[in-house]
């Protein structure tokens, strides 16, 4: 274990023992409180990931998250913000093993057993190269550098922008943020339940300080999941917080 990672943890054990699970753990690499107000400043080692704001999961999308548009302005607003901007993109075969049409008497939000454990099923949606899995027109991200593409292994889902449902397989966006000397990632994006919260657990388990910009977001909400994904999310380490807390200018 490196000397940084060994802090890392040490900090982390630190901060779990007085209880201050609601602190800002990683204030001093990548957010430090601004002058005013207690804001959060990403710093030059902090990425804001935008996870999956595709025509799919719009109104008018084949799996329309509700009000997932409004997501738009918000992520717009903060991302001067950040100096690294990382979208990501469902990016599924056709006939992909997480459409219920894929499945012999299933439909859509039926639960089906895979391989690699238990596969929610959905619409078909985010196809590779259709206008549905095109990005959102009305995100205004110029400067962001790195556009990732999960779900495209027809056998295997991936709502995590890090690793697919299989746990074993990664995207390989770990090395890339830490290849550029990333230590925080801030994720917004659809849906908050599903593809946000997965990616924020696996950005802990990768190593990175994070937060999830809950007004950014929105979810999906399947038989109670929005308040699991909380649950999991905070018990994994994720920060939870508005984008009226980011020192944005
Ligand atoms: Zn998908």
């Amino acid at each position: 274990m490196s000397s940084t990672r060994r802090q890392f943890v040490t900090t982390l054990a630190a901060t779990a023992t007085a209880g201050t699970g609601a602190g800002w753990i990683w204030g001093a690499h990548a957010a430090s409180h601004g002058g005013g107000g207690g804001k959060v400043k990403p710093g030059a080692d902090a990425a804001l990931i935008v996870v999956d704001v595709q025509n799919c999961f719009v109104t008018g999308g084949t799996l329309p998250v509700k009000d997932g548009e409004q997501v738009v302005p918000v992520i717009n607003r903060i991302a001067p913000a950040f100096a690294s901007i990382v979208v990501t993109q469902d990016w599924h075969t056709p006939g992909h093993a997480s459409f219920a049409s894929a499945h012999a008497g299933k439909k859509p939000f039926d639960s089906i057993m895979l391989k690699y454990g238990n596969q929610v099923l959905w619409p078909d949606h985010c196809v590779q190269g259709t206008d549905d899995a095109s990005l959102h027109k009305d995100l205004k991200l110029p400067t962001a550098q790195l556009v990732i593409r999960k779900g495209y292994n027809k056998g295997v889902d991936s709502y995590s922008a890090f690793m697919e449902a299989d746990g074993k397989t990664v995207t390989g966006l770990a090395g890339y943020l830490k290849a550029r000397g990333i230590k925080t990632v801030f994720v917004t994006g659809l849906a908050t339940d599903f593809c946000v919260s997965w990616t924020a657990q696996d950005a802990r388990k990768a190593g990175f300080g994070v937060y999830v910009i809950e007004d950014a977001c929105r979810a999906i909400d399947l038989n109670g999941s929005l308040a699991a994904a909380w649950k999991a999310m905070e018990k994994a380490g994720c920060k939870r917080i508005q984008s009226g807390d980011l020192a944005t200018a």
